[in-house]
């Protein structure tokens, strides 16, 4: 099976340039935060207090994810429902990063995570498939940007979207959710010694699509 790992902190550009680059190379995109997302939704809108790990463990077996792609899109079921569009909200960007630390959690992604990438050739982007969920994968990319040019892109794709956006407090929680994701025991947001840095900084998406396509060429 061919397994792609794309990992990096928030705003670097990873889904836009994973699902490109699945598309080209004709292979399955799996935004494995949306499944974080998904959990963190589950918890803010059944007001379940999410920083406390002994309710959140006992609402764990209540959650199920699932994942199936429409005409080439993921799209995100919790508990039977599509919540795609609802868990791209600022307030779940803010809660997930402390969700995504529970043990519990992550040991239920991870599953559903390697079951999917045994079945199908994939391009995963998160912020441990290099490192944990997928080790042996053929290519690895850590991807990069500077965290004003991050925080920049985050407000431009909001007002695109027709939401308000504020770029401080965009900046602010990036800030804090990449400390949070770096910092946390289990599965932290870490280079794996053998991916491939691409600092996106300065380069346009096309270009970073083509880096990643080459390297795939030459390696599968
Ligand atoms: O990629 P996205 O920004 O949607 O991810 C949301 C959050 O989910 C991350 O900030 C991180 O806390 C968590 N996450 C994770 N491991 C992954 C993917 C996402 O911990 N593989």
């Amino acid at each position: 099976m061919i397994e792609i790992a794309i990992d990096g902190p928030a705003g670097a550009g990873k889904s836009t340039i994973s699902k490109i680059t699945a598309g080209n190379l004709k292979l399955l995109y799996i935004d494995t935060g949306a499944m974080f997302r998904a959990v963190t939704f589950y918890f803010i809108s059944n007001n379940i207090d999410y920083e406390n790990e002994e309710s959140v463990n006992k609402y764990i077996d209540d959650i199920c994810i699932e994942l199936k792609h429409i005409n080439g899109i993921q799209h995100i079921y919790l508990n039977g429902n599509d919540v795609t569009k609802e868990i791209r909200t600022e307030e779940i960007s803010k809660a997930v990063s402390v969700v995504a630390k529970n043990q519990k959690i992550r040991e239920m992604l991870l599953d559903i995570q390697r079951k999917i990438a045994k079945e199908n050739n994939v391009v995963m982007d998160g912020r441990d498939i290099g490192t944990c969920v997928l080790p042996n994968a053929g290519l690895k990319i850590f991807l990069v940007a500077s965290v004003e040019e991050r925080a920049r892109r985050r407000y431009k794709q909001l007002v695109r979207r027709g939401k308000t956006a504020d770029y401080d407090e965009i900046l602010v929680n990036l800030k804090k959710r990449d400390e949070q994701d770096m910092t946390r025991e289990i599965a932290p947001l870490k280079k794996a010694n053998d991916a491939i840095i691409i600092d996106s900084t300065n380069m346009t998406l096309e270009k970073v699509v083509k880096i990643i396509v080459t390297l795939a060429n030459e390696r599968f």
